[in-house]
Order: structure tokens, then C-alpha cells, then sequence
């Protein structure tokens, strides 16, 4: 698995979506667990989806 493949699926996931066709929950740990660059670009995904919600779930 590349790190694209890898950023497409987590984005999804964070999004509560399906993941992309040929990616299993597995497979993406898996990569997850090797890749230290995906494992911090999940946590800014997580920290960001976390701030727009908070932010939309105010005054917005
Ligand atoms: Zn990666």
C-alpha cells in the first residue's frame, strides 16, 4: 500500500465513509502501524475534523 492509497482510506474513515475499493481496515492499520508519516497525518486529520465540528456545532 502507498502512503496516497493510505491518506484516501484514513480520510474517508475519519469521514465515517466506505472505504476505497481493494482497502480493508486491516490492510490500512497495517500500514498505520509501519508508516510513522501516516500515523501523524492521521492525528492533523482527526485534530481538524475535531475543530470544524466544535466550530460548526456553535454559533455557525
Ligand atoms: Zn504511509
Amino acid at each position: 500500500m502507498h502512503c496516497s492509497d493510505s491518506r484516501t482510506a484514513l480520510s474517508a474513515r475519519v469521514d465515517g465513509e466506505a472505504l476505497p475499493p481493494g482497502v480493508t481496515g486491516p490492510v490500512l492499520d497495517a500500514h498505520l502501524h509501519g508508516c510513522a508519516d501516516c500515523r501523524l497525518w492521521e492525528r492533523r486529520v482527526l485534530a481538524l475534523r475535531e475543530w470544524t465540528t466544535r466550530i460548526g456545532g456553535t454559533a455557525l
